[in-house]
């Protein structure tokens, strides 16, 4: 259901590099991101503040590399709708999910932002 409405919603597919194996639109995350759904994208950091703002206890900040990164996935509705705030507010689009609900896709393509969400396979 979600690669159907991720379809219907994006209507064509992102100009990202391909992943080799997947064949999908790959987005390289950065080392420091747990596990989990949403990641930061590695090497595109302008330092925004956005996260810091927004999910301190969702991202963290790598001193050495100066990048933000998703130190915890977020496990509530608070926190997931802090996560899609954070998504929402970076200048760069560099917080991804690389899946989601539905629920999730749909809210962030009211507010302009589904393609933030990688293919779904
Ligand atoms: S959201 Fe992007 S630009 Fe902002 S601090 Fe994180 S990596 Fe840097």
């Amino acid at each position: 259901m979600l690669r159907r409405l991720w379809q219907l919603i994006r209507g064509s597919e992102p100009t990202a590099p391909l992943n080799m194996q997947t064949g999908s639109p790959f987005y390289p995350p950065h080392p420091a991101n747990v596990p989990g759904p949403f990641y930061v994208e590695g090497g595109c950091c302008l330092a925004c503040g956005v996260p810091e703002d927004i999910a301190p206890d969702l991202f963290g900040w790598v001193e050495g590399d100066m990048h933000c990164y998703v130190k915890r996935q977020p496990e509530t509705p608070k926190e997931l709708d802090r996560m899609r705030e954070a998504m929402c507010s970076s200048e760069v689009d560099c917080i991804r999910a690389r899946s989601c609900s539905p629920e999730f896709l749909l809210d962030l393509a009211r507010a302009g932002h589904a393609h933030l969400v990688d293919t779904p396979s």
